[in-house]
């Protein structure tokens, strides 16, 4: 794909963001684009960062790693979206300023332990108690907050969610209300040190529901790069 039509891409997701949110009534400053880069070389992540880009999404953590060193541009963010084996979380800490993916208390406590800085951190939820998907269920995520809020080198700030592939983008409305009704319910368990303000929801597929949700940040890749190569 030519350089400036990724740039063009990304003007186009966020005038549809722009669009979603000014339809639901919202500020669509309140809505960052994740430029999703798995696959996604360092030439083509320069283009996205010329074109505006300054969140990024990454779902493996070897894979990353040399692409974040590579590009070592402070104004640049990094979000690890992908799952995490506790045996990468020091690499992982070192990497990314957002972790999008705990799912469990011993994912935390190793995360909590490996930062050397205080590391923001999302939960992921299994929104649809889908079998083949990571992600804490939906029940299991107040206690998990809980259980974060206690470790003083994270900071929760955030649910994350993969809905069900489907051929619809509505499809995925019901999924997106519930993860919003899940970080209002645990805000007003006003949990110590825990004020979930971000949801991050909505793919290349469905974005724009999401931001008609309440999405803080949507993780978008093929809208942007074009289509990936299969793994
Ligand atoms: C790949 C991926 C995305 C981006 O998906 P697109 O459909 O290409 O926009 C978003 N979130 C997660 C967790 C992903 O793995």
């Amino acid at each position: 794909m030519m350089a400036n039509m990724i740039s063009e891409n990304l003007a186009n997701v966020m005038e549809r963001i722009k669009r979603a949110a000014r339809k639901a009534g919202r500020d669509p400053a309140e809505v960052t684009v994740v430029a999703v880069t798995k696959s996604v070389e360092v030439k083509r992540i320069k283009e996205a960062i010329s074109g505006g880009a300054r969140v990024f999404g990454e779902n493996y953590v070897q894979e990353s790693e040399e692409k974040i060193k590579k590009i070592k541009d402070g104004s640049v963010k990094w979000h690890f979206i992908g799952h995490l084996q506790k045996n990468k979380a020091k690499l992982a800490v070192e990497l990314f300023d957002v972790i999008e993916t705990v799912d469990s208390i011993e994912l935390a406590a190793e995360l909590n332990k490996r930062a050397e800085a205080r590391l923001e951190v999302f939960i992921e939820v299994n929104i649809a108690k889908e079998k083949t998907k990571t992600g804490s269920a939906p029940d299991g995520v107040v206690k998990l907050a809980r259980g974060i809020a206690g470790m003083p080198m994270l900071r929760l700030t955030g649910l994350m969610c993969v809905p069900p592939d489907a051929p619809e983008a509505e499809a995925s409305r019901p999924y997106f209300i519930t993860l919003r009704r899940l970080a209002e319910r645990i805000n007003k368990e006003q949990i110590p040190g825990v004020f979930l303000r971000n949801l991050s929801m909505g793919m290349s597929g469905d974005f724009e529901i999401a931001v008609e949700e309440g999405a803080t940040f949507v993780r978008v890749g093929t809208a942007i790069f074009g289509a990936r190569q299969t793994k």
